[in-house]
């Protein structure tokens, strides 16, 4: 059997959250807005386990589990909102700063006694008191499996599930360049714990609502290519003209960046408040987390995002500079 314990380095970050769950009795688990498969799988992941030992878990998510995630075991258990209580602790999951932890995590910092910011992504802002923060853990779904082996928590099959949940859809199915074969042991190790790899797979990344093709029959005209840069930009008509409902469109620009002359992609997304999302992709050896942090917003090397407010042309003309001067600094890993 390969090692699947724990890393060393993170030990006293280990004991001392696992000393303040075990001495909390109510416990707030939360997860980032607009939540992806990760989100949700690292929530209820840890929801479960804490259950499993006996606390009293609240997990909420702002609007509750989308609902083309609501296949995963147990995600009617996720609230939309909070209850006015307070608690012992709480973990915030997957989340990389406090505007993405929406109302329910601002509510939770105010009334928590301490918590934990367990994260993977390298642009985390560290709030919180106890820091698991694993910038090479492909999702934090993997922090959550390596915390549960420290406690010496069962892997039930509906926490399994979960957990390789967030593996899946985070790593694009194991293809993203940051998969390692420590990813594949404990995907390995979830399947036997009663995970279905299969199910999963056909549930996320090989289902795609037919609306998102009418939305790119309306955006594809509009794609550019300049230098490796390739663009594309989602405006709030097209959305509401084949009725959309997914909040991001991770896919489109993963997509582009695909594109063998392409070395960073970007969509521009309207929003119904004014602002525009943006969605950032590289090829490997580019970096787009800087330029999305320098933006307020966050993520990782390879993929990350910000929102803005203004109008498409203000901030593409705020962001496309950024890009292309990320192009120049880099050099393609794969040639
Ligand atoms: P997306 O392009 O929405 O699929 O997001 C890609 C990555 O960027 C994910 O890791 C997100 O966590 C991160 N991300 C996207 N939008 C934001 C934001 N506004 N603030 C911080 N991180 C973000
Ligand atoms: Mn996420
Ligand atoms: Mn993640």
């Amino acid at each position: 059997m390969p090692d699947l314990t724990t890393k060393r380095s993170l030990e006293p970050q280990w004991r001392e959250a696992a000393a303040a769950i075990s001495d909390s009795r109510s416990i707030l688990v939360i997860s980032h807005i607009a939540p992806d498969g990760d989100a949700v799988g690292s929530l209820l992941g840890m929801a479960g386990a804490l259950r499993n030992a006996g606390k009293e878990v609240t997990a909420v998510i702002d609007g509750g589990a989308p609902k083309d995630l609501r296949f995963i075991p147990r995600s009617d258990t996720v609230l939309a909102a909070i209850a006015e209580v307070e608690f012992d602790l709480m973990i915030s999951l997957d989340s990389s700063d406090i505007e993405r932890i929406g109302v329910a995590g601002a509510y939770g910092l105010a009334h928590s006694k301490r918590v934990i910011n367990l994260d993977h992504h390298p642009t985390n802002t560290r709030y919180g008191d106890i820091h698991l923060i694993v910038p090479e853990a492909v999702a934090a779904t993997e922090i959550v499996f390596d915390f549960l082996n420290h406690l010496g928590s069962a892997i039930t099959s509906d926490i399994a599930y979960a957990l390789l949940t967030g593996l899946i859809t985070d790593t694009q199915g194991f293809r993203i360049s940051a998969t390692k074969g420590r990813t594949l042991e404990i995907a390995q190790s979830l399947m036997a714990c009663g995970a279905p790899l299969a199910l999963i797979m056909a549930q996320t990344l090989n289902r795609r609502p037919y609306e998102e093709i009418e939305l790119w029959k309306r955006v594809l005209p509009r794609v550019r290519l300049d230098n490796g840069l390739i663009s594309a930009d989602i405006r709030q008509a097209d959305v509401e003209s084949v009725g959309l409902q997914t909040p991001a469109d991770g896919g489109l620009v993963s997509h582009l960046v695909n594109v063998d002359r392409a070395l960073i992609s970007v969509v521009f997304k309207e929003t119904a408040e004014g602002s525009i999302e943006v969605s950032l992709r590289a090829k490997p050896g580019f970096n787009v987390a800087d330029v999305a942090f320098a933006l307020g917003g966050g993520g990782h090397t390879l993929a990350s995002g910000c929102t803005i407010a203004g109008s498409l042309a203000q901030v593409k003309d705020r962001v496309l500079p950024l890009l292309n001067q990320a192009i120049a600094e880099g050099t393609p890993a794969f040639e």
